[in-house]
């Protein structure tokens, strides 16, 4: 509970920033006396670039990457092969197998991986990913969510899900030769590339 003391404009900024991830009322009440002593200019522009993060990106209606356009470039170029989709747990993953440059297919963001206790998988995009696929341009799916237990039970998960409704779906995933527990954002180029190339049927 923050000090009544404490002047309400600056009590509203540390709750803001005390409900992120990495900090308490401390390191909140910190960060919040510094953005009073930078120049009024510097901590609008600040303010400015937090509203612009929600007024200028949206989720491309495609892939549910985060995009300035939708749908984004990965989506809307034409190169691109449009008969493999490659699922990722999140976009960050897409943004690590892009870097690569060897993937020259779709994707889509699943929004996270399978846990336990959510047991119908319902943070996961499973229907707009099923009305994907019955658009009828992908033939062959590509797992990349890692090899962590969580990762296991979501390839599994969405796997049985993709078969009970497109039985002829090539399902593959990445090359099991990923170190145990990995996340696909913190692999090497490298290793992706050959798990990519040496992947597995599912
Ligand atoms: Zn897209």
């Amino acid at each position: 509970m923050l000090d009544s003391r404490i002047p309400e404009p600056l009590k509203n900024v540390v709750t803001q920033f005390a409900q992120l991830p990495g900090f308490g009322a401390k390191s909140a009440m910190r960060v919040a006396l510094k953005l009073l002593e930078w120049p009024k200019e510097k901590t609008v522009d600040f303010g400015q670039a937090i509203i612009d993060l929600r007024e200028k990106l949206c989720l491309c209606s495609r892939c549910y990457g985060l995009t300035q356009e939708n749908p984004c470039r990965l989506c809307a170029d034409p190169a691109r092969s449009k008969t493999s989709l490659c699922l990722v747990p999140e976009w960050d993953s897409m943004l690590i197998l892009e870097k690569g440059g060897f993937y020259h297919g779709q994707y889509f963001v699943l929004g996270g991986l399978f846990v336990p206790l959510d047991k119908d998988g319902q943070k996961l995009r499973i229907e707009p990913l099923l009305a994907r696929l019955g658009e009828g341009e992908i033939t062959e799916v590509i797992f990349a969510l890692g090899a962590t237990s969580d990762a296991e039970q979501t390839t599994s998960f969405v796997s049985e899900c993709i078969k009970a409704q497109f039985p002829t779906m090539l399902l593959s995933r990445l090359a099991q030769g990923l170190p145990l527990g990995a996340e696909v954002k913190y692999m090497d180029t490298e290793t992706l590339r050959q798990s990519l190339r040496y992947r597995q049927k599912l």
